[in-house]
Protein backbone atom coordinates (compact mmCIF):
# COMPACT_ATOMS: atom_id res chain seq x y z
CA UNK A 1 0.00 0.00 0.00
CA UNK A 2 2.84 2.09 -0.39
CA UNK A 3 2.50 4.61 -2.69
CA UNK A 4 5.51 5.46 -5.07
CA UNK A 5 8.46 8.69 -4.14
CA UNK A 6 7.27 10.61 -7.62
CA UNK A 7 3.95 10.41 -7.09
CA UNK A 8 3.54 11.32 -3.61
CA UNK A 9 5.62 14.19 -4.59
CA UNK A 10 3.70 15.15 -7.19
CA UNK A 11 0.81 15.01 -5.31
CA UNK A 12 1.94 16.96 -2.31
CA UNK A 13 4.40 19.75 -4.60
CA UNK A 14 0.53 20.37 -6.72
CA UNK A 15 -1.82 20.64 -3.22
CA UNK A 16 0.89 22.66 -1.36
CA UNK A 17 1.31 24.84 -4.39
CA UNK A 18 -2.15 25.19 -4.72
CA UNK A 19 -2.84 26.11 -1.02
CA UNK A 20 -0.11 28.41 -1.48
CA UNK A 21 -1.41 30.31 -4.33
CA UNK A 22 -4.99 30.42 -2.51
CA UNK A 23 -3.21 32.11 0.58
CA UNK A 24 -1.75 34.83 -1.28
CA UNK A 25 -4.71 35.62 -3.22
CA UNK A 26 -6.37 35.83 0.01
CA UNK A 27 -8.14 32.98 0.65
CA UNK A 28 -7.19 31.56 3.95
CA UNK A 29 -9.44 29.30 4.67
CA UNK A 30 -9.38 27.95 1.17
CA UNK A 31 -5.45 27.21 2.11
CA UNK A 32 -5.84 26.19 5.42
CA UNK A 33 -8.55 23.34 4.19
CA UNK A 34 -6.37 22.26 1.79
CA UNK A 35 -3.28 21.80 4.19
CA UNK A 36 -5.60 20.49 6.50
CA UNK A 37 -6.79 18.50 4.18
CA UNK A 38 -3.07 17.30 3.03
CA UNK A 39 -1.83 16.63 7.16
CA UNK A 40 -5.38 14.77 7.62
CA UNK A 41 -3.99 12.63 4.72
CA UNK A 42 -0.52 12.15 6.11
CA UNK A 43 -2.06 11.02 9.84
CA UNK A 44 -4.38 8.61 7.82
CA UNK A 45 -1.71 6.76 5.65
CA UNK A 46 1.31 6.66 8.37
CA UNK A 47 3.70 6.44 5.63
CA UNK A 48 7.64 7.14 5.57
CA UNK A 49 7.46 7.77 1.66
CA UNK A 50 4.53 10.29 1.91
CA UNK A 51 5.48 11.83 5.48
CA UNK A 52 8.93 12.42 3.69
CA UNK A 53 8.05 13.66 0.42
CA UNK A 54 5.43 16.16 1.06
CA UNK A 55 7.39 17.47 3.54
CA UNK A 56 9.96 18.12 0.99
CA UNK A 57 7.74 19.73 -1.23
CA UNK A 58 6.21 21.59 1.66
CA UNK A 59 9.48 23.24 2.47
CA UNK A 60 10.11 23.71 -1.60
CA UNK A 61 6.66 25.71 -1.68
CA UNK A 62 7.60 27.75 1.11
CA UNK A 63 11.39 28.68 0.19
CA UNK A 64 10.06 29.88 -3.00
CA UNK A 65 7.10 31.32 -1.27
CA UNK A 66 10.06 33.98 0.79
CA UNK A 67 12.34 34.13 -2.21
CA UNK A 68 12.72 37.06 -4.87
CA UNK A 69 10.84 34.68 -7.40
CA UNK A 70 7.91 34.29 -4.76
CA UNK A 71 6.29 37.54 -6.66
CA UNK A 72 6.20 35.91 -9.65
CA UNK A 73 5.10 32.87 -8.61
CA UNK A 74 2.81 32.82 -6.18
CA UNK A 75 1.21 36.58 -5.61
CA UNK A 76 0.86 37.84 -9.84
CA UNK A 77 1.22 34.39 -11.26
CA UNK A 78 0.22 35.19 -15.32
CA UNK A 79 -2.54 32.21 -16.08
CA UNK A 80 -0.27 31.21 -19.08
CA UNK A 81 3.33 30.76 -17.17
CA UNK A 82 0.76 28.79 -14.41
CA UNK A 83 -0.61 26.59 -16.87
CA UNK A 84 2.57 25.63 -18.71
CA UNK A 85 4.15 25.34 -15.64
CA UNK A 86 1.20 22.93 -14.75
CA UNK A 87 1.50 21.17 -17.52
CA UNK A 88 5.58 20.34 -17.62
CA UNK A 89 5.72 19.80 -14.34
CA UNK A 90 3.20 16.92 -14.78
CA UNK A 91 4.80 15.99 -17.73
CA UNK A 92 8.07 15.99 -16.26
CA UNK A 93 6.61 13.74 -13.74
CA UNK A 94 5.29 11.19 -15.80
CA UNK A 95 8.84 10.98 -17.37
CA UNK A 96 10.01 10.16 -14.12
CA UNK A 97 7.07 7.33 -13.48
CA UNK A 98 7.97 5.85 -17.18
CA UNK A 99 11.86 5.79 -16.42
CA UNK A 100 10.91 3.76 -13.16
CA UNK A 101 8.16 1.64 -14.51
CA UNK A 102 10.60 0.93 -17.90
CA UNK A 103 13.02 0.15 -14.97
CA UNK A 104 10.67 -2.20 -13.32
CA UNK A 105 9.48 -3.79 -16.14
CA UNK A 106 12.94 -4.72 -17.18
CA UNK A 107 13.60 -6.84 -14.10
CA UNK A 108 9.95 -8.75 -14.73
CA UNK A 109 11.24 -9.31 -17.90
CA UNK A 110 14.66 -10.93 -16.74
CA UNK A 111 12.47 -13.17 -13.99
CA UNK A 112 13.24 -10.83 -11.46
CA UNK A 113 12.18 -8.73 -8.59
CA UNK A 114 11.89 -5.59 -9.48
CA UNK A 115 13.94 -3.41 -6.61
CA UNK A 116 11.20 -0.32 -7.96
CA UNK A 117 7.69 -0.57 -7.92
CA UNK A 118 5.83 -0.21 -10.41
CA UNK A 119 3.84 3.63 -10.27
CA UNK A 120 -0.13 2.75 -10.13
CA UNK A 121 -0.49 5.89 -11.91
CA UNK A 122 0.43 4.66 -15.00
CA UNK A 123 -2.99 2.90 -14.99
CA UNK A 124 -4.08 5.92 -16.36
CA UNK A 125 -3.38 4.83 -19.42
CA UNK A 126 -5.56 2.12 -19.34
CA UNK A 127 -9.31 3.52 -20.22
CA UNK A 128 -10.52 -0.18 -21.10
CA UNK A 129 -9.49 -1.51 -18.06
CA UNK A 130 -10.40 1.38 -15.96
CA UNK A 131 -14.15 1.35 -17.56
CA UNK A 132 -14.33 -2.38 -17.18
CA UNK A 133 -13.05 -2.04 -13.63
CA UNK A 134 -16.17 0.67 -13.11
CA UNK A 135 -18.35 -1.57 -14.52
CA UNK A 136 -17.16 -4.63 -12.00
CA UNK A 137 -18.03 -2.39 -8.85
CA UNK A 138 -21.24 -0.64 -9.90
CA UNK A 139 -23.35 -3.59 -11.06
CA UNK A 140 -21.65 -6.84 -9.31
CA UNK A 141 -19.70 -4.95 -6.60
CA UNK A 142 -16.60 -6.91 -7.61
CA UNK A 143 -13.48 -4.21 -6.92
CA UNK A 144 -10.68 -4.58 -9.31
CA UNK A 145 -7.49 -5.66 -6.55
CA UNK A 146 -5.31 -5.39 -10.09
CA UNK A 147 -5.72 -1.87 -11.53
CA UNK A 148 -8.11 -0.26 -9.54
CA UNK A 149 -5.62 2.90 -10.08
CA UNK A 150 -7.30 2.67 -14.19
CA UNK A 151 -11.03 3.41 -12.11
CA UNK A 152 -9.64 6.40 -10.00
CA UNK A 153 -8.12 7.88 -13.05
CA UNK A 154 -11.18 7.57 -15.63
CA UNK A 155 -13.36 8.65 -13.10
CA UNK A 156 -10.93 11.51 -12.46
CA UNK A 157 -10.36 12.04 -16.17
CA UNK A 158 -14.13 12.29 -17.11
CA UNK A 159 -15.39 14.38 -13.75
CA UNK A 160 -12.74 16.91 -14.82
CA UNK A 161 -14.41 17.39 -18.25
CA UNK A 162 -18.18 17.57 -16.74
CA UNK A 163 -16.19 19.99 -14.52
CA UNK A 164 -13.81 22.15 -16.13
CA UNK A 165 -14.46 21.25 -20.14
CA UNK A 166 -11.30 19.33 -21.61
CA UNK A 167 -8.86 21.37 -18.94
CA UNK A 168 -6.79 18.15 -18.53
CA UNK A 169 -5.91 19.01 -22.52
CA UNK A 170 -4.54 22.43 -21.72
CA UNK A 171 -3.46 22.19 -18.38
CA UNK A 172 -2.47 18.46 -17.63
CA UNK A 173 -1.88 15.75 -20.43
CA UNK A 174 1.79 14.93 -21.46
CA UNK A 175 0.34 14.10 -25.28
CA UNK A 176 -1.04 17.53 -25.47
CA UNK A 177 2.06 19.79 -24.72
CA UNK A 178 4.33 16.92 -26.70
CA UNK A 179 1.76 18.32 -29.37
CA UNK A 180 2.64 21.73 -29.13
CA UNK A 181 6.48 21.17 -29.34
CA UNK A 182 6.01 19.19 -32.75
CA UNK A 183 3.73 21.95 -33.30
CA UNK A 184 6.70 24.67 -33.33
CA UNK A 185 8.98 22.57 -34.43
CA UNK A 186 6.64 22.47 -37.82
CA UNK A 187 6.76 25.65 -37.38
CA UNK A 188 10.47 25.26 -38.79
CA UNK A 189 10.53 22.62 -40.74
CA UNK A 190 7.41 23.14 -42.40
CA UNK A 191 6.78 26.67 -42.81
CA UNK A 192 4.43 26.67 -46.28
CA UNK A 193 2.38 24.61 -44.71
CA UNK A 194 -1.03 25.26 -45.17
CA UNK A 195 -4.66 25.51 -42.68
CA UNK A 196 -6.52 21.82 -43.28
CA UNK A 197 -9.80 23.24 -44.99
CA UNK A 198 -12.64 23.51 -42.87
CA UNK A 199 -14.68 20.54 -45.17
CA UNK A 200 -11.58 18.14 -44.07
CA UNK A 201 -11.52 19.37 -40.93
CA UNK A 202 -15.01 18.71 -39.62
CA UNK A 203 -14.74 14.79 -41.00
CA UNK A 204 -11.49 14.37 -39.50
CA UNK A 205 -12.68 15.84 -35.77
CA UNK A 206 -15.24 13.24 -35.96
CA UNK A 207 -12.58 10.31 -35.79
CA UNK A 208 -12.31 10.83 -32.80
CA UNK A 209 -16.03 10.24 -31.69
CA UNK A 210 -15.75 6.94 -33.74
CA UNK A 211 -12.99 5.74 -31.32
CA UNK A 212 -14.24 6.60 -28.35
CA UNK A 213 -17.63 5.01 -29.31
CA UNK A 214 -15.83 1.84 -30.10
CA UNK A 215 -14.16 2.18 -26.54
CA UNK A 216 -17.60 3.14 -24.92
CA UNK A 217 -18.81 -0.01 -26.63
CA UNK A 218 -16.01 -2.26 -25.87
CA UNK A 219 -16.76 -1.02 -21.79
CA UNK A 220 -20.02 -0.77 -21.86
CA UNK A 221 -21.15 -3.75 -24.50
CA UNK A 222 -18.92 -5.77 -24.77
CA UNK A 223 -18.97 -8.13 -21.77
CA UNK A 224 -22.02 -9.12 -19.90
CA UNK A 225 -22.22 -8.31 -16.45
CA UNK A 226 -22.16 -11.67 -15.68
CA UNK A 227 -18.70 -12.21 -17.09
CA UNK A 228 -17.01 -9.03 -15.26
CA UNK A 229 -15.58 -10.85 -11.98
CA UNK A 230 -14.11 -13.63 -14.28
CA UNK A 231 -12.44 -10.87 -16.73
CA UNK A 232 -11.18 -8.86 -13.94
CA UNK A 233 -9.02 -11.61 -12.74
CA UNK A 234 -8.15 -13.10 -15.92
CA UNK A 235 -3.90 -13.13 -17.34
CA UNK A 236 -5.13 -10.47 -20.20
CA UNK A 237 -5.96 -8.49 -17.41
CA UNK A 238 -3.67 -8.59 -14.88
CA UNK A 239 -1.02 -7.51 -17.60
CA UNK A 240 -2.96 -5.19 -19.39
CA UNK A 241 -0.07 -2.41 -18.44
CA UNK A 242 2.22 -4.60 -20.33
CA UNK A 243 0.58 -5.12 -22.79
CA UNK A 244 0.30 -1.45 -23.46
CA UNK A 245 3.77 -0.68 -22.75
CA UNK A 246 4.79 -3.54 -25.49
CA UNK A 247 2.94 -2.07 -27.83
CA UNK A 248 4.73 1.41 -28.01
CA UNK A 249 8.24 -0.74 -27.01
CA UNK A 250 7.99 -3.22 -29.62
CA UNK A 251 5.88 -1.43 -32.70
CA UNK A 252 4.88 -3.36 -35.49
CA UNK A 253 5.21 -1.66 -38.98
CA UNK A 254 1.93 -0.50 -38.92
CA UNK A 255 2.35 0.80 -35.43
CA UNK A 256 5.63 2.95 -36.77
CA UNK A 257 3.68 3.86 -39.88
CA UNK A 258 0.91 5.93 -37.89
CA UNK A 259 3.56 6.98 -35.41
CA UNK A 260 5.31 8.29 -38.22
CA UNK A 261 1.60 9.67 -39.68
CA UNK A 262 1.02 11.33 -36.23
CA UNK A 263 4.11 13.18 -35.98
CA UNK A 264 3.75 14.99 -39.22
CA UNK A 265 0.28 15.68 -38.63
CA UNK A 266 1.22 17.06 -35.09
CA UNK A 267 3.55 19.49 -36.83
CA UNK A 268 1.00 20.36 -39.95
CA UNK A 269 -1.78 20.96 -37.85
CA UNK A 270 -1.57 22.14 -34.36
CA UNK A 271 -2.47 19.71 -31.90
CA UNK A 272 -3.25 17.07 -34.25
CA UNK A 273 -3.65 14.12 -32.09
CA UNK A 274 -6.19 15.86 -29.22
CA UNK A 275 -8.11 17.42 -32.00
CA UNK A 276 -8.44 14.42 -34.59
CA UNK A 277 -7.46 10.90 -32.44
CA UNK A 278 -7.43 11.10 -28.60
CA UNK A 279 -10.74 9.04 -28.00
CA UNK A 280 -10.55 10.42 -24.01
CA UNK A 281 -10.58 14.43 -25.72
CA UNK A 282 -13.37 13.10 -27.44
CA UNK A 283 -15.12 11.88 -24.02
CA UNK A 284 -14.10 14.65 -22.07
CA UNK A 285 -15.58 17.40 -25.29
CA UNK A 286 -19.03 15.57 -24.94
CA UNK A 287 -18.74 16.22 -21.31
CA UNK A 288 -17.42 19.29 -21.09
CA UNK A 289 -21.14 20.47 -23.00
CA UNK A 290 -22.74 20.15 -19.65
CA UNK A 291 -19.72 21.59 -18.02
CA UNK A 292 -21.31 25.12 -15.62
CA UNK A 293 -17.98 26.90 -16.98
CA UNK A 294 -17.51 28.40 -19.99
CA UNK A 295 -15.42 31.53 -22.39
CA UNK A 296 -17.88 34.36 -22.17
CA UNK A 297 -17.75 37.36 -24.23
CA UNK A 298 -18.98 40.48 -22.85
CA UNK A 299 -19.84 42.19 -25.72
CA UNK A 300 -20.16 45.99 -24.58
CA UNK A 301 -16.49 45.22 -23.44
CA UNK A 302 -14.91 44.07 -26.57
CA UNK A 303 -13.28 46.61 -28.84
CA UNK A 304 -15.32 45.06 -31.58
CA UNK A 305 -18.80 46.53 -29.89
CA UNK A 306 -17.54 49.36 -28.25
CA UNK A 307 -14.75 50.94 -30.76
CA UNK A 308 -15.84 49.72 -33.38
CA UNK A 309 -12.59 47.70 -34.13
CA UNK A 310 -11.92 44.52 -36.71
CA UNK A 311 -10.34 42.89 -33.76
CA UNK A 312 -9.77 38.74 -33.65
CA UNK A 313 -6.93 38.60 -31.42
CA UNK A 314 -8.81 35.88 -29.16
CA UNK A 315 -9.77 33.57 -31.97
CA UNK A 316 -6.25 33.60 -33.36
CA UNK A 317 -5.17 32.95 -30.10
CA UNK A 318 -6.72 29.61 -29.97
CA UNK A 319 -5.52 26.35 -30.41
CA UNK A 320 -8.70 25.04 -31.16
CA UNK A 321 -9.58 27.23 -33.78
CA UNK A 322 -13.03 28.68 -32.41
CA UNK A 323 -14.12 31.91 -33.39
CA UNK A 324 -14.35 33.60 -30.11
CA UNK A 325 -14.50 37.07 -31.49
CA UNK A 326 -17.91 35.90 -33.33
CA UNK A 327 -19.54 33.92 -30.35
CA UNK A 328 -21.06 35.12 -26.38
CA UNK A 329 -20.51 32.33 -24.51
CA UNK A 330 -18.04 29.50 -26.13
CA UNK A 331 -20.12 25.75 -25.83
CA UNK A 332 -17.82 24.17 -28.43
CA UNK A 333 -16.73 20.77 -27.66
CA UNK A 334 -12.99 21.58 -28.34
CA UNK A 335 -12.67 24.46 -25.71
CA UNK A 336 -9.75 23.72 -23.29
CA UNK A 337 -10.19 26.39 -20.89
CA UNK A 338 -6.20 27.17 -21.82
CA UNK A 339 -7.55 30.65 -21.17
CA UNK A 340 -5.02 31.96 -24.27
CA UNK A 341 -7.92 33.57 -25.59
CA UNK A 342 -8.44 35.84 -22.45
CA UNK A 343 -4.48 36.52 -22.42
CA UNK A 344 -4.49 37.76 -25.86
CA UNK A 345 -7.44 39.92 -25.62
CA UNK A 346 -6.24 43.45 -24.78
CA UNK A 347 -9.27 43.93 -22.55
CA UNK A 348 -8.47 41.20 -20.63
CA UNK A 349 -10.69 40.06 -18.58
CA UNK A 350 -13.67 42.98 -18.76
CA UNK A 351 -14.25 41.84 -22.01
CA UNK A 352 -13.35 37.67 -21.75
CA UNK A 353 -13.42 35.36 -18.64
CA UNK A 354 -14.37 32.20 -17.91
CA UNK A 355 -17.27 32.21 -16.10
CA UNK A 356 -20.23 30.09 -14.36
CA UNK A 357 -23.74 30.71 -15.76
CA UNK A 358 -24.46 33.35 -13.05
CA UNK A 359 -21.72 35.24 -14.49
CA UNK A 360 -19.64 34.92 -11.40
CA UNK A 361 -15.92 35.07 -13.28
CA UNK A 362 -13.43 31.75 -12.24
CA UNK A 363 -9.52 33.22 -12.53
CA UNK A 364 -6.70 30.90 -13.52
CA UNK A 365 -5.71 30.59 -10.15
CA UNK A 366 -9.05 29.12 -8.86
CA UNK A 367 -9.40 26.69 -12.03
CA UNK A 368 -5.65 25.67 -10.90
CA UNK A 369 -6.86 24.78 -7.54
CA UNK A 370 -9.62 23.27 -8.58
CA UNK A 371 -7.94 20.93 -11.16
CA UNK A 372 -5.14 20.05 -8.85
CA UNK A 373 -7.86 19.17 -6.14
CA UNK A 374 -9.66 16.90 -8.51
CA UNK A 375 -6.31 15.31 -10.19
CA UNK A 376 -4.09 14.90 -7.00
CA UNK A 377 -6.44 14.78 -3.95
CA UNK A 378 -8.75 12.07 -5.70
CA UNK A 379 -5.66 9.53 -5.92
CA UNK A 380 -4.60 10.10 -2.60
CA UNK A 381 -8.44 9.78 -1.03
CA UNK A 382 -8.33 6.43 -3.49
CA UNK A 383 -4.96 5.50 -1.74
CA UNK A 384 -5.87 6.17 1.62
CA UNK A 385 -9.35 3.78 1.17
CA UNK A 386 -7.12 1.15 -0.59
CA UNK A 387 -8.23 1.54 -4.16
CA UNK A 388 -5.18 3.09 -5.62
CA UNK A 389 -2.70 0.16 -5.27
CA UNK A 390 -2.52 -2.85 -7.58
CA UNK A 391 -2.35 -6.29 -5.39
CA UNK A 392 -0.68 -8.59 -8.05
CA UNK A 393 1.89 -10.21 -6.62
CA UNK A 394 4.85 -9.58 -8.87
CA UNK A 395 5.66 -12.81 -8.71
CA UNK A 396 2.54 -13.66 -10.69
CA UNK A 397 3.75 -10.97 -13.29
CA UNK A 398 7.43 -11.91 -13.16
CA UNK A 399 5.42 -15.68 -14.57
CA UNK A 400 2.79 -13.85 -17.31
CA UNK A 401 5.30 -11.77 -18.86
CA UNK A 402 6.85 -14.59 -20.23
CA UNK A 403 3.62 -15.54 -22.05
CA UNK A 404 2.71 -11.85 -23.25
CA UNK A 405 2.12 -12.93 -26.57
CA UNK A 406 -0.12 -15.82 -25.73
CA UNK A 407 -2.02 -14.15 -23.57
CA UNK A 408 -5.98 -12.88 -25.15
CA UNK A 409 -9.42 -11.36 -23.68
S1 LIG B 1 -11.76 29.35 -26.54
FE1 LIG B 1 -10.13 30.21 -25.24
S2 LIG B 1 -10.01 28.77 -23.52
FE2 LIG B 1 -11.14 27.71 -25.16
S3 LIG B 1 -9.52 26.59 -26.28
FE3 LIG B 1 -9.80 28.58 -27.31
S4 LIG B 1 -8.24 29.87 -26.36
FE4 LIG B 1 -8.47 28.11 -25.03
S1 LIG C 1 -9.54 39.86 -28.33
FE1 LIG C 1 -10.91 40.81 -26.80
S2 LIG C 1 -11.44 42.77 -27.71
FE2 LIG C 1 -10.59 41.52 -29.37
S3 LIG C 1 -12.40 40.49 -30.30
FE3 LIG C 1 -11.60 39.11 -28.73
S4 LIG C 1 -12.82 39.63 -26.92
FE4 LIG C 1 -13.05 41.36 -28.34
Amino acid sequence: MIMTIIEALTIGLGLSYAAALLHASQHHYGALTLMSTLAAALLIANQATLWLTVTLAITLVAALHRSRWGENWLTQVDPQRLRVLCQHTLALSMLVVAAQYGIHLWFLGQGLTPPLPRPDVVDAFLPIAGGLGLRGAIETGHLDHHHPAAMVMLTVVLLGGLLFKRAFCGWVCPLGLAGEYLHRLGDRLLPARRNVPPRLDGPLRMIKYVLASALVYVVALALPTMALPGYLKSSYHIMADVKMAQFFVEPGTLTLLMGTGLIVASMWRRQAFCRYLCPYGALMGLLSLLSPLKIQRQSDHCLINSKGLACDKCSRACPAGIAVHQQTRIHSDECQACLRCISACPKRAQALALSLPNQRKVSANGLFVLLVITLLLLPLIAHLAGTWHSETDPLIRIQLIQMLDSLGM
